[in-house]
């Protein structure tokens, strides 16, 4: 597969001279975290369920020194403004700061659980598509939180450190994600999907080779963000939370795929609203078709999981009801080129649309969906390969 990504390349710069020019000296190191793109399990994560990202080739960098003297500055290559510099010691939740949240809330929560950083400088450069669906948000966070790992020697897992991040997103920019995207950049590994179990953080690195297999992942971000979707997370929340309690269980993971239709009735019977119907249908079978993913991955059959994730992708449209023209038009036009299977990913409402296709046909398929982009009247989507590659790592 030759296409490109049509954002800047997943190489990325390396952040060092961009530091040692703003700062005067040679950072203490570099990292790295990705971001990531879920293959399976949409909408399950706040209800205790099971999800399945993998790692892209698409990083943030951070070169980093460690500072004792309670400053925090802050720099990214990617957006306006220069150089944001705070105290550790005022940092305070939802005080703004914009895109320097995300790194100065992950040194908020750190400090919050007692660890002693006591201030950095940090120059962050990112080629992780932002707002496309793709955790441009979890690889800054991750980035910034595996730096001050090493440098203050906190001694925190890669688990530790997804929390960190999580807590910096919800509690600190006020942003209300699940665990998914700081556990996939901070957990997986290259060639392999992340089955993680969001009850309590267990994961498994299942295979998933797809160059060995001569199969192609592709990526289509539909470069657009419909507004619709920001009331959209809380309402689909809010109504998993009243389908738990009408069917007595403590979340929807606890309701076995077996016991689905039995319980669908019971909600209908107790006058539960018809979307809290459609979304218990949805997460028990998003769910169920994780682990039908895992088994066909585990088996070596990677190409049967093309129909489950067609399937999913009928449930987000029709019953969580989370796509919108853009994905439906990706998903659409990738399958009548001939690719094996496509859903969107994330949480919808814009993003992007994962592909699975057979690699010879994946420059035929990549280039289909442009067609029907264009002929539809829209922007052109960026399109790359979701090659499964590593999560965080020092780089230097
Ligand atoms: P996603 O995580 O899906 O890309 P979010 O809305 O969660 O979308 O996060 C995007 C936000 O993260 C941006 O608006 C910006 O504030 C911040 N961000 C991401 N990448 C960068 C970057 N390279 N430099 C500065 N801020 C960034
Ligand atoms: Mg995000």
């Amino acid at each position: 597969m030759t296409a490109e990504p049509t954002t800047t390349g997943p190489a990325g710069t390396d952040p060092t001279a961009t530091f040692t020019e703003l700062y005067g000296s040679e950072p203490d190191g570099v990292w790295a975290a990705p971001g990531r793109v879920n293959l399976i399990g949409e909408y399950t994560d706040f209800n205790d369920g099971f999800v399945m990202p993998l790692a892209l080739p698409h990083t943030a960098r951070a070169a980093v020194s460690r500072r004792d003297d309670g400053v925090l500055r802050l720099y990214s290559t990617d957006v306006p403004g220069g150089v944001v510099s705070l105290r550790v010691d005022e940092l305070a939740p939802h005080s703004g700061h914009g895109w320097a949240a995300y790194p100065a809330g992950v040194v908020w929560a750190l400090r919050r659980a007692g660890h002693p950083v006591t201030g950095a400088d940090i120059a962050l450069t990112s080629t992780v598509p932002t707002g496309a669906g793709l955790s441009s948000s979890a690889a800054l966070e991750t980035v910034t939180a595996l730096a001050l790992n090493d440098l203050f020697d906190l001694g925190l897992s890669a688990a530790d450190l997804a929390v960190t991040g999580r807590r910096a997103e919800n509690d600190f920019v006020g942003v209300p994600c699940g665990i998914m995207d700081q556990m996939a950049s901070a957990c997986c590994t290259e060639g392999h999907a992340l089955h993680l179990d969001t009850r309590d953080l267990s994961l498994r690195q299942v295979p998933f080779d797809l160059a060995a297999q001569g199969l192609t992942l592709l990526v289509v971000d539909t470069r657009v963000k419909h507004a619709l979707g920001d009331g959209a997370y809380a309402e689909r929340r809010a109504g998993c939370e009243e389908g738990a309690r009408l069917l007595g269980i403590p979340t929807l993971r606890d309701l076995p795929y077996e016991d689905l239709a039995a319980a669908l009735t019971r909600l209908a019977d107790a006058g539960a609203d018809e979307s809290v119907i459609r979304y218990v249908r949805h997460v028990v079978g998003d769910n169920h078709r994780v682990e039908q993913v895992i088994a066909l991955l585990d088996a070596g059959d990677v190409r049967a999981a093309g129909p489950v994730l067609n399937e999913g992708h009928v449930s987000l449209r029709d019953d969580l009801r989370v796509s919108c023209p853009e994905l439906d038009l990706a998903v659409e036009a990738a399958s009548t080129a001939g690719a094996l299977g496509a859903r969107m990913t994330g949480g919808g409402f814009g993003g992007s649309a994962v592909v699975l296709v057979e690699e010879a046909q994946a420059g035929t398929v990549a280039k289909a969906v442009e067609e029907a982009f264009a002929a539809a009247g829209h922007a052109p989507p960026g399109v790359f390969d979701a090659v499964p590659s590593a999560g965080a790592r020092r780089l230097s």
